[in-house]
């Protein structure tokens, strides 16, 4: 079976390359005592001359599968069951929460992700902006969400790609970009209604090329757990369901990577874009009790509000708001927290409401409109990352990752810098921190 050796497209440095398969050794090794090795022997001892690029398939570079589960809440994963997730993070490292960028929204979370990027420098501010010198709105499901011109920063797959790696995408924010005629070798235009199991089976279709044309960097993106935490709620049974269904569709993923030759070099990073908080019509902070609507562009939805002013000025509509609701926090653009990482782009609307954890931001209009349709308000995200409730997932399983370790909360801009260093890519500059992810790391 593992008889094969082939080209690799990869010209990657010798001495990662050896670190590596050393650690690849320990790891399938234990891998095998929890079962999750499907028998793939440690890999050969073949390393390849740099000008000859011949390598057997288990002891060739690293793979990072990177695993989104949209709205994954931290503590999903003691409380629901789901032995296949818990085996990745019992084999390997898991942490007591994500720490998502402000706002914890999918698009500008998904994005820090894979560029280690805040925000105010990615320049997706949230999943709906305005940008006054494009002059046009962003949204998440338009076409505009596909412009470059939205796009700033190094997403993993372009550093990848640029560094003579092989990327795919079945799945991700921003994925559907060209950035300056760099995107992922594979990827797909982005159809929610695409089968989860099809996800999978993709993936594995791409981990089953030859050597020359197999990814080395493969993003997955699975939304389920976070519709039904909207709809449901975070503390209702059916979100433990759901997430009982994803942990199948991982155990499908990792069944099938355990098949192939190329199983001890890879490395699952699972995460989640945020949590999740319970909402309720008994918390609601209704704008037009202050100010009146008609007079501001309210871009992006509760719990965050932007407002840019259609007439008057944004002072005014600051003033209007400033500590007059004990659950919104209003700022001016230039006034938002250090902490939170919003300032500095232009997207940025010059007025900030924040609504307190559980709570909802919105118009009359709609909160009647609500009411007339019999809406629960059942879970929703975006607000202040430092909230445990908006906590997400991270899991890092494979060789070059420790075992059974759990570490404190992490903000997910130092995973950027992470990745490319399992996968020997210089990073392009960004705001996380290598020693961040130190604890991770064998
Ligand atoms: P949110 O409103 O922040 O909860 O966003 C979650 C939604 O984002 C999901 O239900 C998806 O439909 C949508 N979404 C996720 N990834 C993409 C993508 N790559 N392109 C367009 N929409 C996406
Ligand atoms: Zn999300
Ligand atoms: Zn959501």
């Amino acid at each position: 079976m593992k008889t094969a050796c082939t080209a690799t497209p990869i010209s990657k440095t010798r001495t990662s390359k050896r670190r590596f398969i050393g650690l690849a050794v320990a790891w399938c090794i234990s891998a095998t005592l929890v079962g999750s090795c499907g028998g793939v022997q440690g890999p050969g001892s073949r390393v390849q001359s740099p000008g000859s690029r011949v390598q057997s398939p288990e002891s060739g570079a690293p793979i990072v599968i990177l695993v989104s589960l949209d709205g994954w809440r931290w503590d999903y994963l003691d409380r629901a069951r789901v032995p296949r997730l818990r085996a990745l993070a019992s084999m390997g490292v898991r942490s007591e929460g994500l720490i998502p960028p402000f706002p914890s929204k999918t698009f500008p979370s998904h994005y820090s992700i894979v560029t280690g990027l805040y925000p105010e420098h990615h320049g997706i501010v949230s999943n709906n902006m305005i940008d006054e010198a494009i002059g046009e709105r962003f949204s998440m499901s338009a076409p505009t969400a596909k412009d470059s011109r939205w796009w700033s920063g190094e997403p993993l797959w372009v550093t990848a790609q640029k560094q003579g790696q092989i990327a795919a995408s079945m799945f991700w924010p921003g994925s559907e970009v060209d950035f300056g005629g760099v995107r992922p070798t594979f990827w797909k235009p982005f159809d929610d209604d695409f089968p989860n199991r099809q996800r999978v089976q993709e993936v594995l279709k791409w981990l089953r090329l030859p050597e020359p044309e197999r990814p080395s960097f493969i993003t997955m993106y699975f939304s389920d757990v976070d519709s039904v935490g909207h709809s449901a709620g975070p503390e209702s049974s059916e979100i433990l369901a759901t997430a009982a269904e994803l942990d199948r569709e991982i155990g499908v993923l990792v069944d099938g990577v355990n098949t192939l030759a190329i199983a001890s070099r890879v490395h699952y990073v699972i995460v989640s874009d945020h949590g999740m908080s319970q909402t309720s019509t008994r918390r609601v902070v209704v704008l037009d009790d202050y100010i009146d609507t008609r007079t501001v562009d309210l871009i992006d939805s509760s719990p965050v509000v932007g407002m840019w002013p259609r007439t008057g000025t944004a002072e005014d509509i600051y003033l209007a708001l400033k500590d007059k609701h004990p659950s919104l926090t209003v700022y001016r653009r230039a006034d938002v927290p250090a902490e939170l990482h919003y300032n500095s782009h232009p997207r940025i609307p010059p007025v900030i409401g924040i609504a307190a954890d559980g709570w909802t931001v919105t118009t009359r209009r709609q909160l009647d409109d609500w009411q007339a349709s019999g809406r629960q308000l059942g879970g929703n995200h975006g607000f202040d990352p430092r909230l445990r409730s908006m906590h997400g997932l991270f899991i890092a399983s494979g060789p070059q990752f420790r075992q059974g370790v759990i570490i404190p909360p992490l903000e997910n801009i130092h995973l950027y810098a992470m990745m490319a260093r399992v996968l020997g890519l210089r990073p392009a500059p960004n705001d996380g921190r290598l020693e961040a992810t130190a604890g991770v790391f064998r």
